[in-house]
């Protein structure tokens, strides 16, 4: 393996104890825009508690810096030919490829999450990198429009970057949501300055270390690190348009801090979502997919489902199944790929799943399989847990657990079971385990901003080339496709008006004028095809 700054050799006989190794640590953490002196955070590893490295944490002057010398480099990348924007993202792709086992090393070690979860994060992240570098020049392409007057005006619609966009990730995919959001703001020519969430700043810094490294400027990408609620506000009073990734509680927060700038932003919030198993179901590709539809991150997953609403038709044989599949998961600790689920990310975390878990079973919910912690395999993990019997006055009927932790319903048939999918805050995610015909026809009932129609999740969100977001208090704006990339733009439409003006000409008067537009107008309405 090279020596470059994300390629740690972390799997040590100590494995999973292994740190991340105070040289890297301090490499990456020198990325941070933080003046020397500032106060330092350190991160622990999730598996077993022990310490990986410190960052700085910037303040809000750290921060007002980050933002202006992002805005100082903006117009220089900005004035790059799409392809040259597009091959620096295409070389971040190949770096994330070939230096996977070290990111993904650090991925686990900060998150805890079981390497194929990792693997599907960073997966994601080249995808999405390679999706922009390849389809930005149709997203953003000049488009001609019609004029005001047919062959006299010419008018075409620019989309001009925005100028300095700020990226707020969480840390349950630390890598994805922090770059994938990123570098389609990049390749619509704008700068970015992200703030990781403070648990895991490391594996955002790998990430854009390689950035670095496929030859975007420094300066254009900058990246602060502090709590949220205090640097925040720097940030969303400096930057031209904020992509947030969070709670809804946060999003809001944020906001109403973007409606007293006026400026926009894009919030992909959080979920309850549900899953729906109908009477024309493959049963067996139902078990397998609703099992990684709840576990896939230890459920601490936006579009992971929580609700599972199955046809009393085959109710009996579908619930069994299922929890005889979540029964026999392998659940581990370690930098191995054998572990089906690792661990939780924080001990907030599990102390939010074990709470729901223990208010659902004092109401009178029963466990079908797990319902605890887990010590003996590490400090933060907890049993894939599946209960029968929630109801909506219990935590884990209506708010999102985030965590490994799913109800199971019976209901009597395929209406009741759009209609409690529905009943919910929420509308992030749904998936609909049916014959293809059925899912399409009940994926129209659903208020949902994805739907996945045999898959939990996976199918829609790897669409890249489709929006991906939330309705309802899930959030606002898409991530993906045309709509991922266009709203890092500003709509600039530049018309140009030949040979006789809008208004009276060649001498006529104004009631001339009225007159002949009339008549003009009057055509117009004939011809549709020019609308
Ligand atoms: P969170 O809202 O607490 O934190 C997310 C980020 O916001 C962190 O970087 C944090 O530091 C920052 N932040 C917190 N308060 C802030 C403030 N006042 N101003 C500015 N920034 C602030 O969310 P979390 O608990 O870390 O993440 C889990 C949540 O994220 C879940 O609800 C989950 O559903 C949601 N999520 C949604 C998606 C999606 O695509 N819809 C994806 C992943 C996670």
């Amino acid at each position: 393996m090279t020596d470059t700054a994300v390629a740690p050799s972390v799997r040590t006989p100590l494995d999973p104890r292994s740190s991340l190794g105070p040289a890297v640590a301090g490499r990456l953490a020198a990325l941070v825009g933080a003046a020397p002196g500032r106060p330092r955070r350190t991160s622990f590893a999730p598996f077993d508690g022990s310490p990986l490295g410190e960052v700085p944490l910037s303040d809000s002057a750290d921060v007002s810096r980050a933002v202006e010398g992002a805005r100082a480099a903006q117009p220089a990348w900005a004035a790059l030919p799409l392809r040259e924007r597009a091959a620096v993202l295409l070389r971040f792709h190949d770096l994330l490829l070939d230096r996977q086992e070290g990111v993904l090393d650090i991925m686990q070690l900060e998150t805890g999450k079981a390497r194929v979860d990792a693997f599907e994060e960073l997966e994601d992240a080249a995808i999405t990198a390679r999706y922009y570098a390849h389809s930005a020049s149709r997203h953003l392409r000049p488009r001609r429009r019609q004029g005001a007057l047919p062959l006299l005006t010419a008018t075409t619609e620019h989309l001009r970057p925005k100028g300095v966009v700020g990226v707020i990730s969480p840390w349950n995919y630390p890598l994805t949501l922090a770059v994938s959001d990123a570098v389609a703001a990049l390749m619509a020519g704008n700068g970015v300055v992200l703030k990781p969430d403070s648990q895991t700043p490391f594996t955002a810094l790998a990430a854009v270390e390689l950035l670095y490294e496929a030859g975007l400027p420094r300066n254009l990408f900058p990246v602060v690190c502090g709590p949220g609620a205090e640097i925040g506000p720097a940030l969303i009073g400096a930057v031209d348009y904020v992509m947030f990734t969070g709670s809804t509680a946060t999003g809001r927060t944020i906001a109403r801090q973007c409606a007293e700038r006026l400026i926009g932003f894009s919030a992909e919030l959080g979920g309850k979502n549900p899953l729906l198993v109908l009477a024309d179901a493959d049963l067996h590709r139902a078990v397998e997919g609703a099992v990684r539809a709840c576990f896939a991150n230890s459920g601490q997953l936006c579009v992971s489902i929580e609700r599972l609403y199955v046809v009393d038709e085959v109710y009996d044989r579908f619930v069994p199944a299922f929890v005889e599949a979540v029964r026999s998961m392998r659940i581990a600790t370690g930098l191995g790929w054998e572990a089906r689920m690792g661990s939780l990310v924080s001990a907030q975390q599990l102390e939010t799943v074990t709470r729901h878990v223990d208010d659902a079973t004092a109401r009178g919910a029963r466990v079908l399989t797990g319902g605890r912690p887990r010590p003996d395999l590490g400090p933060l993990f907890y049993e894939p847990t599946v209960l029968e019997g929630v109801t909506d006055e219990m935590l884990l009927g209506r708010d999102e657990t985030f965590g490994p932790v799913v109800a199971v319903h019976r209901v009597r048939d395929e209406a009741e079971a759009v209609a409690r999918a529905n009943d919910s805050d929420y509308g992030l995610n749904a998936s609909v385990w049916a014959s293809s015909r059925t899912g399409r026809r009940v994926a129209a009932l659903l208020r949902a901003g994805t739907v996945n129609v045999n898959d939990g999740y996976a199918a829609a969100w790897a669409s890249h080339d489709a929006p991906m977001g939330g309705m309802k208090d899930s959030g606002v704006g898409r991530r993906h496709g045309a709509e991922g990339i266009r709203k890092y733009t500003e709509p600039q439409t530049v018309a140009v008006q030949r040979l006789l003006p809008i208004g009276p000409f060649g001498g006529m008067s104004n009631e001339q004028y009225a007159q002949t537009m009339t008549r003009a107008v009057r055509v117009l309405r004939r011809l549709p095809f020019l609308d």
